[in-house]
């Protein structure tokens, strides 16, 4: 099993407000981690530094390539805090997918799964779209190739923006509550996406409210609370037996 992150207690302060309190966790390839918690305990905060939108106080991040792997092949394991890091191809690994889905509202649907691929991966542009229409066909947007961002609905854009990320071919993706900007009827959509992701063996971490998501399709739930990860485990027995009082208390908030 590779192991995909290994985050060492992850510590965030802005100011004097410390909002990661030292988080440890190892994430596998192939798991489905899903980070669930009250408003404010620090769950985006926690996606941004293992993207690097945030730079970490203290701890570590290890990122091993599970690329390079297996076969007999070394393991090369990055420290992301080395100041000589490529964040940019760093980046490109570590897939993110937003609430507000973040598109260039200024390209096509089909440029926006491109321009990354061209720019940081050096792909041409043969490659370059080969790769965003089999993404695009992944999440049923194959046909929208043409249209700009802002005449397709919420569920379109996000799925889009999924197929965004995965044309990078990432080692691991980030959802930071990618239904929460959504009108009800839209958010089965990009569910079953995440889903079919999910069943496919796609390593991924995502903070979200939709405890179903969380309790069917998740290898593994992480409860954070004021910072810290106040339990976590099998999804199945943190929904029927949770151990912690503020995990029970959470969940019978929200259930
Ligand atoms: P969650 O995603 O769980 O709702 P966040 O990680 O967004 O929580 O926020 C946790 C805490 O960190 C909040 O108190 C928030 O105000 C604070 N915070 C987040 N980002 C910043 C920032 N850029 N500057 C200052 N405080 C921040
Ligand atoms: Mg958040």
């Amino acid at each position: 099993m590779h192991t995909v992150f290994n985050i060492k207690n992850l510590k965030k302060d802005f100011g004097a407000n410390q909002v990661l309190k030292g988080i440890n966790l190892t994430v596998n390839a192939g798991e489905v981690i899903s980070v669930i918690g009250s408003s404010g305990s620090g769950k985006s905060t926690f996606l941004r530094c293992l993207n690097l939108l945030e730079k970490p106080t203290d701890g570590e991040i290890v990122f091993g390539d599970a690329t390079q792997c297996g076969d007999g092949e070394v393991v090369t394991n990055c420290n992301v805090l080395d100041p000589a890091f490529d964040v940019t191809k760093y980046r490109s690994k570590v897939g993110m997918v937003f609430q507000s889905f973040n598109l260039f509202d200024n390209m096509n649907v089909l440029k926006n799964c491109m321009v990354g691929q061209c720019k940081v991966l050096g792909r041409s542009k043969e490659e370059a779209q080969e790769n965003a229409m089999k993404y695009l066909t992944l999440v049923g947007m194959d046909k929208y190739v043409n249209a700009r961002p802002r005449h397709l609905s919420g569920g379109q854009k996000q799925r889009v923006a999924i197929a965004r990320a995965l044309a990078m071919d990432p080692q691991v993706l980030l959802f930071d509550e990618p239904t929460s900007a959504l009108d009800p009827e839209m958010v089965g959509e990009v569910l079953d996406v995440m889903t079919t992701l999910a069943k496919t063996g796609r390593t991924m971490i995502v903070v979200t409210h939709e405890m179903g998501f969380a309790r069917d399709v998740s290898t593994r739930v992480v409860f954070m609370d004021q910072g810290v990860i106040a339990e976590e485990g099998d999804p199945k027995q943190i929904f029927t037996n949770p151990q912690q009082e503020r995990t029970k208390q959470f969940l019978s908030r929200v259930l």
